[in-house]
């Protein structure tokens, strides 16, 4: 069976995380979140999470080449050769070049790109009431603010790069979460 290989893009707060799990079960297909991958390696204590912790804490990106090595490892693993949905990655023009040659390093290419749309006022809303919830660090109003004008300056440019491959799907993420997922469903079939 032909698996996707997907990225997931879109602005912190689109509900990326949430969407990306739902779809790589429907999908069967490992979800990989960088942001995950970082808050667990901050959470035990390595020396990668040491390193992500002070970026992730002033929501400024993790360096590319830090991300790039950590995202090329996953990437090797066996449970991604078929197919994989990558949340989080890429965000910056390096790092789409550093997929770019995992990828043709593997004769592999990408399937879909999916942009998941989100209106500003409504992030904010529901990543601050995501800081109450999950008292996640990063959660904060200042940092909040700070996260999604990395995400305008470095990672919104890649629509283009992406739309002008011919790889781009936009989908709403406004809306109910059940809905959300079917309609990022129908935007893949
Ligand atoms: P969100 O999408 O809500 O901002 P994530 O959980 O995807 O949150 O990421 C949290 C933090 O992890 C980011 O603010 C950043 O510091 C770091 N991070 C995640 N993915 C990347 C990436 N591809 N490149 C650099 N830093 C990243």
């Amino acid at each position: 069976m032909t698996r996707v290989r997907l990225i997931l893009l879109g602005p912190p707060g689109a509900g990326k995380g949430t969407q990306a799990a739902r779809l790589a079960e429907r999908l069967d297909v490992p979800a990989i979140s960088t942001g995950d991958i970082f808050r667990q390696n901050v959470s035990d204590g390595t020396e990668l999470g040491q390193l992500a912790q002070k970026y992730m804490d002033a929501g400024e990106y993790v360096p590319d080449e830090v991300t790039n090595h950590m995202v090329a490892a996953r990437l090797a693993q066996p449970d991604a050769a078929d197919g994989f949905l990558l949340d989080g990655y890429p965000r910056t023009a390096a790092q789409v070049d550093e997929l770019d040659s995992i990828l043709a390093a593997q004769g592999r290419e990408l399937s879909h790109v999916v942009e998941l749309t989100a209106d500003t006022d409504e992030v904010v809303q529901r990543l601050l009431a995501r800081a109450q919830d999950q008292g996640r660090a990063d959660d904060t109003e200042s940092v909040i603010r700070r996260r999604l004008e990395v995400y305008a300056e470095q990672t919104a440019p890649l629509v283009d790069v992406y739309s002008q491959r011919g790889l781009l799907v936009q989908v709403d993420g406004m809306g109910a979460v059940d809905e959300v997922t079917e309609r990022l469903s129908t935007a893949l079939a």
